[in-house]
Formats: structure tokens, C-alpha cells, sequence
């Protein structure tokens, strides 16, 4: 059986790892020119961390995590204002890594080809299969193709229609980007700090080798990304005070600035024929949740366990959206919650946090506030399929 993944971003190469490992012939496309490293701090946990383990790559994640010992707010003058120390259980549950090292880890265990600097152009369903068009001009003639490129997926609108039916703008704008200053990243050190003025955050997290890693939030009910993102990050941030200063004007233009909507995706089928969705293009639950690209990997495989189980392929889809679909309206609705505390709104907001911040110092309660944004890994995957790591010829 062949299929096209559209997209080699966590979900994409995830589903080719397993895929391939279960005798598919895989070929991905990937719009960027060439793999994306960098981007932003990811919290890794849950069922996405189960399948990591299962594949074998919990021992490099292990080599390439930075450990968040603290979290802390600080004012315009650098000073804290308020902290949570993480419990010791924490880093036991959770892994934070840069998403591009998440990719490698994932990527070095594919062999299937990608073809950088490309993407889908046409799709043609016929029969069982899918005829595919890309933008070199080239064709393909595949059992299933698979648009796992993201929340504003090219896939999902060529086959179901303008993204406007599907995104949930959840009120913010979001921009991330890592830069080289040796200086700020000693300052950083390894706490996240973050600054809030209501309706406004900032966070930056010290990276090996003098690299600093930067996240902005704002409320923007306009879901429209501005023109030139450098430029509106410099205009909302330069007068914040802290290390902004100094650390805007190493700010990248895009793509290494990474800036969009923050964005739920809605979607009450998640295939059409031959044609199936995965991860963000399908579910995107945004960084409130938190679980996004834990979600991406456990969708993939849970798909190619579907898939490799044989048969009718229509009912594999299905059983897949049905498998996971429970877990992902849970998350969303936990994520659209969460919404008010990353980027409080309002200076009583501000005060609210900091007084749950406290409380969380409280014996017991570190536990209690983290539980809340760190769901156990569920009885979604199960060891049973798809093929695992020592499968592997
Ligand atoms: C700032 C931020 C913080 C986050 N924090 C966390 C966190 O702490 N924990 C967590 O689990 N998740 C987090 N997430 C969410 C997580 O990053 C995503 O949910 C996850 O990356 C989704 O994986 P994906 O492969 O579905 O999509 P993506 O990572 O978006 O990958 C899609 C891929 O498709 C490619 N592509 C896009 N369009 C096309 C096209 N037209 N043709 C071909 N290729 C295309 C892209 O270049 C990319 O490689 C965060 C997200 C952001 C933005």
C-alpha cells in the first residue's frame, strides 16, 4: 500500500515511522525547504510520551531536555514577583524539549523520502485511491493520502472546504523564536520567567550553549496575523522592560519567527475517501492545552495501528477518529479554560494567578496545580499495535 503524507512535522513523521515499519511504501512532502529545526520549548507528556517510549526515543529526548526547575513571573524591572517550584515528580512526567529536537529524534528513524520545498496542489479521488498533483508539477497515484501540515492545512482545504469553518480563534496572537546572546541566557537561567501586563506575556527559558528561548502572547481579537510580524512584536513588546530590550532586536523574521493565531481546530469528520486528517490539520487543541504535539504522535499511532490491522481502510479511518476524538474534545475544553491564566486579562486576573501561585506553595499543592494542567496518559494506546522498534529489520 503507498500513501502520501502532507507535512513532516511531528504528526507526519510520526505516522511514517510506524507506517513504514508496517511494509507501507511512504513518501512525505514538506512545504519548508529543509527540516525545521529550532522553534519553541514544547512540554512533552502524556500519551504522546507513551509512543516515544515505545519507539525508543525516550533516551535521546532524556539527552535533549532542559530541565524547567522554576516557574516566575517578573515585573517590568526584572524583579519576581511570584514562583512555583516544580514538584520533583515533574520532570519524572514530563520532558521539555525544543520541537525541532523532538522532529530529529523522530526523523532519524525514518527512511521514507521527503520531498522538501514542496506541497499538494490537486486532489483527485478515484476508486480506492488518490491522485495527487504537487506543486512541482509532478503526480502521484497513491491508496491514502494524509494531510498532517498543520492548523492551517493545505489538504484540509483542498479536500473539506475554507479553513474559516474549522479554526476557533481563541482571542490571542502567539510568536516564539530562539536567539544567540550569552549574556541574557546567564540572566534567563534555568526557570521559565515570564512577564504579564494584562492581556500581554512574555517568557523566555535559557537554551544550551548561550541560546535563549523566547514566547509572546497577546490578546488580539482580530484573528488576522499583521503583515509584518518582527515589526508588530517590537511595537507591543519594546517598552515592556525586563530583557526585552535587548532581546527584540535579535528577533528573526519569519518562517525562524514563528507567529500565528492561536487557534482550535473543529472538525466533525476528520476523512473523506481516501483522504484522512492527523494532528493539528484535524485537532489543533493550541498551547493552552498544552498537549498538541503529545496528541499528534498518539493520533499516528493510533492510525497506523488501524491501518496495519488491515482490511477495509474507510473503517480503519474511522475507528481512528472515533478512538481519539473523546481525548481531543477533553483537551480543547481544558485548553478554551485556560485561556485567562497564560495571559491573564485584567490586573485582578494578575493578582488571581499569583494567589494560585502561592497556594501551590502550600504542602501538597504544587501537585495539585501542575495535576491540573498535566492529564496521566490514558488507556489510549495500547503496546498491542502498531509494530514496534524491534520489529525493525
Ligand atoms: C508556541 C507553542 C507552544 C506549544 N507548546 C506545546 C507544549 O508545551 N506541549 C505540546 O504537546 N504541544 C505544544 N504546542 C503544540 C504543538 O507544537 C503542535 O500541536 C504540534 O506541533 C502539532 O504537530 P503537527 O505535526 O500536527 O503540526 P505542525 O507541527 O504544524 O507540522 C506541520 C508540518 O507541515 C508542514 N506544512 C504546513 N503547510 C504545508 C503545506 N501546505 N504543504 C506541505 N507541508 C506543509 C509544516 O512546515 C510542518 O512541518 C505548542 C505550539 C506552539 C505554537
Amino acid at each position: 500500500m503507498k500513501v502520501l503524507i502532507c507535512g513532516a512535522g511531528i504528526a507526519g513523521l510520526t505516522l511514517a515511522w510506524h507506517l513504514e515499519r508496517s511494509g507501507w511504501e511512504v513518501e512525505l512532502v514538506e512545504r519548508a525547504p529543509a527540516f525545521r529545526d529550532g522553534g519553541y520549548l514544547i512540554d512533552f507528556y502524556g500519551p504522546g510520551y507513551e509512543v516515544a517510549e515505545l519507539m525508543g526515543l525516550k533516551p535521546r529526548l532524556l539527552e535533549a531536555r532542559y530541565p524547567v526547575t522554576e516557574l516566575s513571573y517578573v515585573d517590568g524591572g526584572g524583579r519576581r514577583t511570584s514562583h512555583l517550584t516544580m514538584p520533583p515528580d515533574f520532570s519524572a512526567k514530563v520532558v521539555s524539549v525544543l520541537r525541532g529536537d523532538l522532529a530529529r529524534a523522530i526523523q532519524d528513524g525514518v527512511r521514507s523520502p521527503v520531498l522538501y520545498g514542496a506541497s499538494v496542489e490537486e486532489v483527485r479521488q478515484a476508486g480506492d485511491g488518490v491522485a495527487v498533483r504537487l506543486t512541482d508539477g509532478t503526480e502521484r497515484h497513491v491508496d491514502l493520502l494524509v494531510g498532517a501540515d498543520g492548523a492551517h492545512s493545505r489538504v484540509r482545504g483542498l479536500v473539506f472546504g475554507d479553513e474559516g469553518r474549522f479554526l476557533r480563534h481563541l482571542g490571542h496572537h502567539v510568536a516564539a523564536y530562539t536567539m544567540y546572546d550569552e549574556v541574557l541566557s546567564e540572566r534567563a537561567g534555568r526557570r521559565y520567567e515570564m512577564l504579564t501586563v494584562p492581556g500581554t506575556m512574555a517568557g523566555a527559558y535559557a537554551l544550551r550553549e548561550g541560546r535563549i528561548a523566547l514566547l509572546f502572547l497577546r490578546r488580539e481579537p482580530d484573528p488576522a496575523v499583521p503583515a509584518d510580524p518582527r515589526a508588530a512584536l517590537l511595537s507591543h513588546y519594546g517598552d515592556l522592560g525586563w530583557i526585552l530590550p535587548e532581546a527584540l532586536p535579535h528577533c528573526p523574521e519569519p518562517p525562524r519567527l514563528y507567529y500565528d493565531q492561536v487557534t482550535q481546530v473543529h472538525l466533525d469528520e476528520w476523512s473523506r475517501g481516501r483522504v484522512v486528517l492527523l494532528g493539528d490539520a484535524c485537532h489543533a487543541v493550541s498551547l493552552f492545552a498544552g498537549h498538541g504535539a503529545s496528541l499528534a504522535m498518539a493520533g499516528a499511532w493510533i492510525l497506523a495501528g488501524e491501518l496495519a490491522a488491515g482490511g477495509d481502510v474507510a473503517a480503519a479511518l474511522t475507528r481512528y477518529q472515533n478512538r481519539l476524538q473523546p481525548t481531543v474534545t477533553e483537551v480543547q475544553r481544558f485548553g478554551r479554560r485556560f485561556v485567562h491564566w497564560m495571559a491573564p486579562s485584567s490586573q485582578w486576573r494578575v493578582a488571581a494567578r499569583d494567589l494560585m501561585l502561592r497556594l501551590a506553595k502550600l504542602p501538597g499543592g504544587g501537585r495539585l496545580f501542575l495535576g491540573a494542567l498535566i492529564t496521566e496518559g490514558s488507556d489510549l494506546i495500547r503496546p498491542a499495535r502498531p509494530v514496534g522498534r524491534a520489529e525493525r529489520g
